[in-house]
């Protein structure tokens, strides 16, 4: 159960290759305040605004990955495995330096930052968590046929339909119920993937400049190249309902709402809490409390502290 906001006990760093920028990227999180929020601080920037506060109205289009930026214009490349890993451990304050343009990818999962977070302890405030209560359905068309549509639901239940023309990833369905025992457990192994068909293309974009069997599952004409194959049945729709928590973590707020989705991609979620959040009828902000906790199961941090004072 959990109603209270949290953020991290101990600071901790993971290093590794930006995807699509091919650098070697250090992050470092850290504790905030409580009411902060997820905020990113690009340390390789000094003469301008190098502030990025993880928020729906600071995306900005980007391929193949969730992009933020400030007023400035200095902004911070795939953020989205590290928020969908803070949104599934109820960690609601961070902040999060990096010495670079995009978050490093590490193995293309949830999973080392699943670790480091559960590693790093939680401390609770006095203070209520927000949430996002959907009150009637909003739905979007994307480009290809995709769609996306949020609706009414006691709890945060996500259903994803994916259709890659390679066997190799094929028809994947996924319903997924959110609690953060079934994530650690089924979603934040999930590697990101793509075709190898599209991996040329991809490069001569100057995009994947980082991206190697190390970090992403490569299928080509139904194979799987990885050593060892997939972690998991459908992994590749499981690593889309990674994906889609860490974009509907840009709200700043949980979620209460059932997501339905064919093909989703960044654009297509984002696009989708953008729209809902303009229309003030399809939502209610609401914030947990002692008797109307969140439903679902949040797991046991090893270490858990409450703040002195918030
Ligand atoms: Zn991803």
């Amino acid at each position: 159960m959990k109603y209270l906001q949290t953020t991290i006990i101990q600071p901790f760093c993971l290093s590794g290759i930006g995807v699509h920028s091919g650098q070697f990227i250090t992050t470092r999180v850290e504790p905030s305040g409580v009411n902060t929020g997820i905020c990113f601080w690009r340390e390789d920037i000094s003469v301008q605004d190098n502030k990025i506060q993880a928020t729906i109205d600071n995306t900005v289009n980007a391929q193949l990955c969730t992009r933020i930026e400030n007023q400035a214009g200095i902004g911070i490349n795939t953020i989205e495995h590290f928020m969908s890993a803070l949104f599934a451990m109820g960690i609601d304050n961070a902040n999060i330096f990096v010495d670079g343009p995009e978050m490093p990818i590490l193995d293309g999962s949830a999973d080392p930052i699943i670790k480091a977070l559960l590693n790093a302890g939680q401390k609770q405030y006095s203070h209520g968590v927000k949430y996002l209560h959907i009150l009637k359905s909003v739905s979007i068309d994307g480009e290809d046929g995709s769609w996306a549509q949020i609706g009414p639901a006691s709890d945060l239940q996500i259903s994803l339909h994916i259709d890659f023309p390679d066997d190799g990833i094929g028809q994947q369905q996924v319903d997924y119920s959110f609690t953060s025992t079934s994530y650690i457990e089924q979603i934040a192994p999930a590697r990101t993937f793509c075709m190898m068909r599209d991996v040329v293309n991809m490069q001569r974009a100057g995009l994947a400049q980082g991206g190697s069997l190390e970090n992403a599952i490569v299928v080509d004409n139904g194979k799987i190249l990885n050593d060892g194959g997939l972690r998991m049945e459908n992994e590749c729709v499981n690593h889309k309902v990674l994906d889609c928590l860490g974009d509907l973590f840009l709200s700043g707020m949980l979620v209460s709402g059932k997501i339905k989705a064919f093909k989703p991609g960044h654009a297509l979620t984002v696009s989708l809490m953008k729209m809902l959040l303009a229309d003030k009828s399809s939502y209610e902000i609401r914030t947990y409390t002692e008797d109307t906790p969140r439903a679902g199961g949040y797991v046991q941090f090893p270490k858990v502290a409450a703040a002195v004072s918030a």
